[in-house]
């Protein structure tokens, strides 16, 4: 009997200190990948950055996919362009509930501030964002390509000026050009509407010239953005993947899966840059 309780006990230890161990290792293994990415930013030549939403849930915006996101609360139909101009109050609605309410209190988080941070040194050439909530221009970047617009503008259905969001007084009802009466828009990419030309065109053209190319909050299932971190593979860029979980790139194309949240891996990347 007492030949028995020795041994559970020597069994519970060992059990232990495998936890520990299998801790331990886990540790160093995410430093290991931590340093690698160091090293191949410290030395890149043209180093760009594709953000996606999860970049931005540590600012308070809120996750838009999934069974809990705010996408799910609402009718598909009303954030299509052919919606908002056949049924623009409706519409309308939804989007400022979504785009304007839920983002109103949105400030940079660390993760954005250290990309800026990374662009004033000249480290960082290109952040090409698939976000629309303006964080990466507040956290102090400059070269930013949206794929999908910018909340913080609206342009004119009719005359096509553009104002932003400080110049027009956001209401319950759609919001009307001050030059000509037309109907507004949001300047972001609607659910039937194409990708603005220009930032295609230059998503593609950095996504080609980079070595390294770092992906950050997103998991793929946005066409044609997710294409993007796949032309810089093709152009032989060393893919480095910044997401808490895996996505559809970790298996196909990133080099490291640094498995952290946005800031989190920044901050620890940043600490040996
Ligand atoms: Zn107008």
């Amino acid at each position: 009997m007492r030949i028995l309780c020795k041994k559970r006990t020597l069994f519970k230890n060992l059990l232990v200190n495998a936890k520990f161990n299998i801790y331990l290792c886990g540790n160093n293994f995410i430093m290991k990948k931590i340093e690698l990415a160091a090293t191949r930013i410290r030395n890149s030549k043209y180093l760009s950055c594709f953000t996606g939403a999860g970049i931005s849930v540590e600012s308070g915006i809120p996750v838009f996919r999934g069974d809990d996101g705010v996408y799910a609360k609402y009718d598909h139909n009303l954030l299509e362009i052919r919606t908002y101009r056949r049924n623009t109050s409706e519409s309308w609605k939804a989007v400022k509930d979504i785009f304007y309410n839920r983002f109103e209190n949105a400030k940079p988080n660390t993760a954005h501030k250290i990309l800026a941070e990374w662009q004033n040194r000249d480290l960082l050439k290109y952040i090409i964002t698939q976000n629309i909530d303006n964080l990466h221009f507040e956290a102090g970047s400059s070269s930013v390509i949206e794929y999908h617009g910018n909340k913080e503008y609206f342009i004119c259905f009719d005359c096509s000026s553009k104002f932003s969001n400080k110049e027009i007084v956001l209401v319950d009802t759609p919001p009307i050009c001050p030059t000509c009466g037309g109907l507004l828009k949001p300047d972001f990419v609607f659910f039937g509407e194409p990708i603005p030309s220009d930032a295609a065109r230059l998503a593609h053209e950095i996504a080609k010239k980079s070595d390294v190319h770092i992906i950050i909050g997103t998991t793929g299932e946005v066409q044609p953005a997710s294409y993007i971190p796949f032309y810089a593979k093709k152009a032989n860029a060393f893919i480095i993947e910044i997401n808490p979980q895996k996505s559809r790139f970790t298996d196909s194309i990133s080099d490291v899966f640094i498995e952290m949240k946005a800031s989190e891996a920044l901050i620890e990347i940043n600490r040996i840059l």
